[in-house]
């Protein structure tokens, strides 16, 4: 659909409008015109002829939430039993990898589904997903099926290729662990991808990204520097997992020698163009590496705490200068595929660590926002301004625990609870109305997300 096939909307009356902006985080509004795909003009407006007017009375505005780090596949994978106490190392592989090489093409788009109807539901329009099911002979178009996904929820997507190029000692029997890619496949599949799907515009809806699972163990020395200058020549991003665990440094000592900041500067896997979820067993040094580079952090405190991996030092890397952005990392690691309740749990960790006044709830969604959106590199989206692409959630605030709030922009992100979405707009276009996803049966869902459960229960 172009721009012309978006009707102008006319969000009216909102009682308030969050704007992600860290220097100016909140806009009296309290009306908002979208033309096209894009935020017109903010203010005391009239209707104009023809216009969708949205009345948000009693309604929030918040940019649309920017998911920098996510499984969409291990939608179908929570509170799986024999990872709920384990350490990262064998949770990773009696849950995620126990689990994919029993997905085919019909359950990695019911994950993919699943996923996204989740993000949607609580005001989530872009999504950088960390998808890693790929192996040599894979008999299903792995990419595709997640870009079908967000094509028809009407999401932005950020495709994370994942890849491991080198085989993972395991913690147990894996009868069906996933083989290991060839480099050339990987760095071939990358082109490829670029070429059918990666767009590279200020307000893209399809990005693909550069993403060895581990950049410590998913290739051999000298194959991220490899992967790293093909990226930088196709003007791909670099994404990855690092220092999620104590284990983590660990390894990373032992086998390079190396901190992980220092292995990856080693490796040329640093700078504005890449970032790591977790980061959350850092020193001071790894740091300020990641300050004087301007590499950012998906920052995942609902996964670390689920997994008991600890907090992550963002607020000492903010005061450094690090680009940071919210991550939620998939229905696995995190059960509730919820953005709000994500910011809503960073606002109170950092406080309990940090003190009262350590972090705001408008620093919270500046996070969860324009920071992840500049993270990715969509210099037109996470925020509500004029020229922003209109990526907007509108939330109702008419359930009784909203009532009493003094202040109402904060009310979803201070109570952690998902509030009714009036209208959620990407780019313009109605994604949700009513609370209702446009175009997908929830119950039709449900009844495949069930089998496909069953399934990878009984395989
Ligand atoms: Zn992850």
């Amino acid at each position: 659909m172009e721009a012309r096939d978006v009707p102008a909307t006319l969000i009216r009356g909102a009682a308030a409008i969050m704007t992600g902006l860290s220097a100016a985080p909140r806009s009296a509004g309290p009306d908002i015109r979208i033309r096209g795909s894009v935020i017109a003009e903010i203010g005391a407006l009239h209707p104009m002829p023809g216009e969708d007017i949205v009345d948000a009375t009693n309604c929030v505005v918040y940019p649309g939430w920017v998911n920098t780090h996510h499984h969409l596949l291990q939608a179908l994978m929570k509170g799986v039993p024999a990872g709920m106490n384990a350490p990262l190392r064998q949770w990773l592989d009696v849950v995620p990898f126990a689990f994919r090489m029993r997905f085919d093409e019909d359950m990695l788009q019911t994950a993919a589904l699943l996923g996204l109807a989740e993000l949607v539901l609580c005001g989530c329009t872009t999504i950088a997903d960390f998808h890693n099911l790929y192996f040599p002979g894979i008999a299903f178009d792995s990419s595709g099926a997640i870009f079908a996904a967000a094509d028809r929820l009407g999401v932005r997507m950020v495709l994370c290729r994942g890849f491991s190029a080198r085989s993972r000692p395991s913690t147990t029997p894996q009868p069906l662990s996933m083989p290991p890619e060839t480099l050339p496949a990987v760095l071939a599949d990358l082109e490829k991808l670029t070429a059918s799907w990666h767009d590279p515009s200020p307000a893209a809806r399809r990005r693909v990204v550069a993403a060895p699972s581990s950049l410590t163990q998913s290739a051999e020395a000298g194959g991220l520097k490899e992967v790293a200058a093909a990226a930088r020549r196709l003007g791909l991003r670099m994404h990855s997992h690092l220092a999620e665990s104590r284990d983590d440094v660990i390894f990373c000592r032992e086998k390079h020698g190396l901190r992980p900041l220092e292995y990856a500067a080693s490796q040329d896997w640093i700078g504005p163009d890449v970032w790591f979820a977790h980061l959350v067993k850092l020193d001071t040094e790894d740091i300020r590496i990641l300050a004087d580079s301007g590499t950012g952090i998906a920052h995942c405190p609902g996964s670390n705490a689920r997994l008991g991996n600890g907090v992550a030092r963002v607020l000492d890397m903010r005061k450094a200068g690090v680009p940071i952005g919210l991550g939620q990392d998939g229905g696995a690691a995190n059960d509730p595929g919820d953005m709000i309740s994500e910011a809503h749990f960073a606002w109170y960790v950092h406080r309990a660590g940090g003190g009262h006044d350590a972090l705001s709830i408008a620093d919270v969604i500046h996070w969860g926002t324009r920071g992840g959106a500049e993270i990715l590199g969509l210099e037109k989206v996470g925020a509500i301004a004029p020229g922003f692409e209109a990526d907007l959630a509108v939330y109702e605030l008419d359930d009784i625990r909203f009532a009493a709030f003094h202040d109402p922009g904060i009310a979803p992100v201070a109570t952690g609870v998902r509030p009714r979405l009036k209208r959620l707009l990407v780019g313009g276009r109605t994604v949700v109305a009513d609370d209702q996803i446009i175009g997908l049966d929830l119950a039709e869902l449900r009844r495949r997300v069930g089998a496909a459960v069953q399934r990878l229960m009984t395989v």
